[in-house]
């Protein structure tokens, strides 16, 4: 393997190109993957799909502001991954898990985990949690079941943005993370069809993502490749990393929220009590006379 790997935190940067025609977005995701992977134990095909998908979400974060509007992806499938769940603040906080962590496939035909065959057909959801009254939920099927197509598909038809989207996450033979990133490019309102035409063959020409992050290509290096010669310009760069926004008080009124008769079955039982986050693996533990004094607050 190259030795020029990036090794500092991982970041996601926002830019425009070609006078405001074009919105850019790229992000290295590798700590934050290889953190997904050791919390959930995934497997390599789903620390991919996992990884893509926290990768994406990543990117969009970077059009949000504070902790309390978030983004995520929901992709649900009827492959054995069952699916795939990730969610992002404004401040970088991203998270996420599989349904199913430990999936093991043998590599499609390209040699590649197959993550196509490991989610199956079947809908990818964005939902965006911007503090409002409704959260906006926008759906679309998946058309490749990669991931990175379906989202650039999503934008294509449900927010009537033609977007092109790469996502990779290249995985050791150990099962941790060597790269993971992805970049994001957006045509908006009163593009020009030679701008649309270029930035598909720039696409077209650009290196497998994981190779050039491999070799120990920047977010930055991977956007001004792509839109060399554009007027390229960074608006925004902001660290992202594997935070869930879990605690014991969300728990408790979770435990809560179950309602009178439940609890007093799980008392019944006469035994303590773990809650598992889903997103962060995390246990939060409950004696029988904690849930008793939860019982008492459900009342
Ligand atoms: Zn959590």
């Amino acid at each position: 393997m190259c030795e020029a790997k990036y090794e500092g935190p991982d970041y996601a940067i926002r830019g425009t190109a070609a006078d405001g025609q074009v919105l850019a977005f790229a992000v290295s995701t590798a700590k934050m993957v290889q953190e997904a992977h050791e919390r959930h134990k995934t497997s390599p095909v789903v620390t991919a799909a996992l990884g893509r998908t926290m990768s994406a979400v990543s990117m969009m974060s970077l059009q949000l502001k504070g902790a309390e509007e978030e983004i995520s992806i929901q992709i649900k499938g009827s492959g054995p991954v069952g699916g795939i769940s990730a969610v992002a603040n404004g401040e970088g906080d991203v998270r996420g898990y599989a349904e199913v962590p430990d999936v093991d496939l043998p590599l499609n035909a390209k040699g590649k985990l197959d993550v196509a065959e490991a989610l199956g057909i079947g809908v990818m959801s964005i939902v965006k949690d911007l503090g409002l009254k409704e959260p906006y939920v926008g759906s679309t099927h998946l058309v490749t079941s990669e991931i990175a197509e379906d989202l650039a598909y999503y934008f294509t038809a449900s927010e009537q943005i033609p977007s092109a989207v790469a996502l990779g996450v290249l995985v050791n033979p150990d099962g941790s993370v060597w790269t993971s990133g992805g970049y994001m490019l957006q045509l908006l309102p009163g593009a020009t069809d030679e701008v649309a035409d270029m930035l598909q063959e720039r696409c077209q020409n650009f290196p497998q993502l994981t190779t050039f992050l491999a070799e120990g290509h920047t977010p930055e290096e991977v956007l001004e490749t792509l839109l060399e010669g554009l007027n390229f310009q960074i608006m925004a760069k902001q660290p992202v990393q594997f935070k869930c926004n879990c605690n014991r008080d969300r728990v408790e009124r979770a435990l809560i929220s179950i309602g009178e008769k439940d609890l007093q079955s799980l008392i019944d039982e006469g035994e303590d009590v773990d809650m598992n986050c889903h997103y962060c693996g995390r246990t939060y533990h409950f004696t029988i006379d904690e849930v008793k004094e939860l019982l008492k607050k459900a009342r």
